[in-house]
């Protein structure tokens, strides 16, 4: 007997009806065939654990609050609780399926894709993978036919194409379906756990989130383990709560877009770096990056919408709008460049920094790091930054920028574990753009320049001029503390560290950039 046929949309970081290749064309394909349609998420049992992938408890909040969103989007939308291959496995023998998502660049979920290309083959199934997460072709080269390490010329190469990005329009799986009613599928009676959807969004979420949430353990290399819950509770700072994000669906998402556009992007240019403005005044930059990760927009949609309403010319003309449209633009360079070497998520991307630079460790590693958690350095905009990511999971650019640089250079901190930190952490962490970001600050990755030394008391004095962000953020007793180790000091340290000292005595070779040019 055939098997009847069963289409799905399988979600992971789209939850958007906007430019969704995957949902339109598995919308598009079960309406041509009047066959039934259904939403699945799987939550993977690995995200239960207590926690070998660093997923921290606010980015286990904004999954449970945006896909408690997301499903009542659909008429049917199903979440299981089983590993992907095997949901796929007993539904590939129970149906003809057609499996329909968009494709992801991260190493781990290329290898579970890969998986489940192989499972459903066997069974006579299909997975059906679109491009997404790189809005570019991967395939392209220099001209001498090598792959881009170097940001300005793979932004030259690929920029006429990014302001030309083809977007799908919004696609609503409420009335592009035909009535499924008489579709009856029940999970669990192929032995499959499933959570129940209650009607109320609020009432999802929750469930959702009373499913996932863990407390903040944090694992470093060699299964060192650091309770970063019990560290924030000593210093009296609460878990964020739903009413602290930002946004969690796609409306809100494309309102945050819509002001941004309206009011800031003509002032980006000299505003972006600007902590002091932006502790006064709030947010500044776009906030994109939430919407980015979890797919709440796709980066073709925000391109599209800079381009309809300035214009290519303006955009080529104007400061502001092509810095934007740079730093949209770094993003898809760290997709593509984790996307062809996967490894860099373990390992230095220059070849000479792989296991010769002298990491601390031990006590006084664990003692620096701690201290930098719980933003006791003694730099007081390090300090200050830590205790923004440490309220809200996020941080402005440039505080990353300052407190990864401060981590590595002047703690001597291994880069990997300030990565890791920033994934228990962060709300918008992303793999590509968090490993670009740290690989660039320890001055081991792409793009290669002399190894940048900040200067933590000249970056306060250039981007928190009126100290306005390290009052919003330190009280009076943490702006009191000794920094772990005079900057000059660390400054000399760091050059040893990273086998610089011989090559600085060579005037013609100069490796070292202090940041009073940055
Ligand atoms: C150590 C370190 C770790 C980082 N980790 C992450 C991360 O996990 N997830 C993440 O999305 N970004 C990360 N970034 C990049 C950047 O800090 C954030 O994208 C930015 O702060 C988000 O705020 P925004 O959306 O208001 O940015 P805007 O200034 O408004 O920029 C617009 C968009 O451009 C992209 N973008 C901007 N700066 C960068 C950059 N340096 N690298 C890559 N893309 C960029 C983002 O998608 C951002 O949303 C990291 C940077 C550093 C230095």
């Amino acid at each position: 007997m055939s098997k009847p046929k069963l289409k799905i949309y399988w979600s992971r970081r789209d939850f958007r009806l906007t430019d969704n290749p995957a949902l339109t064309n598995a919308i598009n394909s079960a309406a041509n065939l009047g066959v039934p349609m259904i939403g699945l998420y799987i939550l993977d049992p690995g995200l239960l654990e207590v926690d070998s992938q660093n997923i921290g408890s606010a980015r286990r909040l904004f999954l449970a609050q945006s896909l408690g969103d997301f499903v009542h989007k659909f008429k049917d939308f199903r979440i299981c609780i089983n590993s992907p291959k095997e949901v796929f496995a007993v539904l590939a023998k129970n149906f003809e399926l057609e499996v329909f998502a968009n494709s992801d660049i991260e190493p781990y979920a290329i290898a579970r894709e890969k998986l489940i290309v192989e499972e459903l083959e066997q069974q006579g199934g299909k997975l059906n993978l679109y491009k997404d997460q790189l809005s570019i072709s991967p395939n392209v080269v220099t001209g001498m036919g090598n792959l881009y390490s170097v940001f300005t010329p793979f932004k030259k190469s690929i920029w006429s194409d990014f302001l030309n990005l083809k977007s799908l329009p919004r696609i609503n799986p409420m009335t592009a379906l035909p009535d499924q009613a008489d579709f009856v599928l029940d999970l669990q009676s192929y032995g499959l756990k499933t959570l129940l959807i209650p009607e109320l969004i609020e009432d999802t979420a929750a469930s959702i989130y009373d499913l996932i949430k863990r407390p903040d353990i944090l694992t470093l290399d060699g299964g060192l383990k650091i309770n970063v819950s019990e560290l924030m509770q000593n210093l009296n700072i609460a878990p964020i709560e739903p009413a602290n994000l930002p946004y969690v669906n796609e409306e809100q998402a494309l309102e945050a877009l819509t002001n941004f556009l309206e009011y800031r992007i003509l002032h980006y240019k000299e505003s972006r770096d600007n902590l002091s403005l932006e502790a006064s005044l709030g947010t500044q930059n776009s906030q994109m990056s939430l919407a980015l990760k979890w797919g709440l927009v796709s980066v073709r949609i925000v391109v599209a919408k800079i381009v309809t309403q300035f214009g290519v010319e303006a955009i080529n003309s104007n400061e502001s709008l092509s810095t934007y449209v740079s730093e949209l633009i770094w993003r898809e360079f760290y997709r593509y460049i984790l996307y062809h070497h996967p490894l860099l998520l373990e390992q230095e991307f220059q070849p000479k920094f792989r296991q010769t630079i002298a990491w601390e460790s031990g006590n006084k590693a664990l003692e620096y790091f701690v201290a930098w958690i719980q933003g006791k350095t003694g730099y007081p905009i390090v300090d200050a930054c830590m205790m923004e990511i440490a309220n809200t999971g996020l941080m402005h650019n440039r505080g990353r920028m300052i407190v990864a640089s401060i981590l590595t250079k002047n703690l001597g901190i291994d880069w990997r574990w300030g990565q890791a930190y920033f994934r228990l952490k962060l709300l918008d962490l992303d793999e590509a753009s968090n490993n670009g970001g740290w690989q660039w600050a320890g001055s081991v990755g792409v793009d290669p320049k002399p190894i940048r030394i900040f200067n933590p008391y000249l970056q306060a004095e250039n981007y928190d001029k009126t100290g306005t962000y390290q009052l919003k953020w330190l009280s009076e007793s943490q702006r009191k503390y000794k920094p772990l180790i005079e900057h000059s000091l660390a400054r000399d340290m760091a050059i040893r560290r990273y086998g610089l000292a011989r090559e600085q005595a060579n005037p013609n070779q100069t490796p070292i950039f202090d940041d009073q040019i940055l």
